[in-house]
């Protein structure tokens, strides 16, 4: 793994590059199970909004959906990932603006975030009927 930083306007503007049609959608990936993931993510787990604020870019959806730990290769589900942990194995940091450096999952491309928020669309729809 290679770790690199990118400043936070950098992160804002990959965030907004992604197209999705709201915040809740904006997507990252977790740097060992690969999941990509979004607020609505979160709150389609049923953690609430606040919560889902809290987790996201940090700790894997699995947390929230009782997941088990990070296996070797990714299998396309997620983990109980989080960066909190001892063991630090994110690549990607955000330099905020005092200079800061915080540990974040990697950004998801546009075609992962457009294809999560299609996915999260779907299933609130099939939800609320
Ligand atoms: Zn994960």
């Amino acid at each position: 793994m290679s770790r690199y930083q990118i400043s936070i306007d950098e992160f804002r503007n990959r965030l907004k590059a992604q197209g999705v049609s709201d915040r809740v959608h904006m997507a990252v990936k977790c740097p060992l199970c690969k999941t990509v993931q979004s607020l609505q993510s979160f709150i389609c787990a049923g953690t609430g909004k606040e919560k889902a604020e809290k987790y996201i870019g940090f700790s894997c959806l699995g947390r929230v959906t009782g997941a088990g730990s990070p296996r070797k290769e990714p299998d396309g589900k997620p983990c109980n990932w989080t960066l909190g942990g001892l063991l630090h194995l994110h690549e990607m940091e955000v330099v905020d603006e005092d200079g800061k450096v915080h540990a974040h999952f990697e950004i998801a491309s546009p075609e992962e975030a457009q294809a999560l928020e299609a996915l999260n669309t779907v299933s609130e729809t099939a939800g609320a009927a």
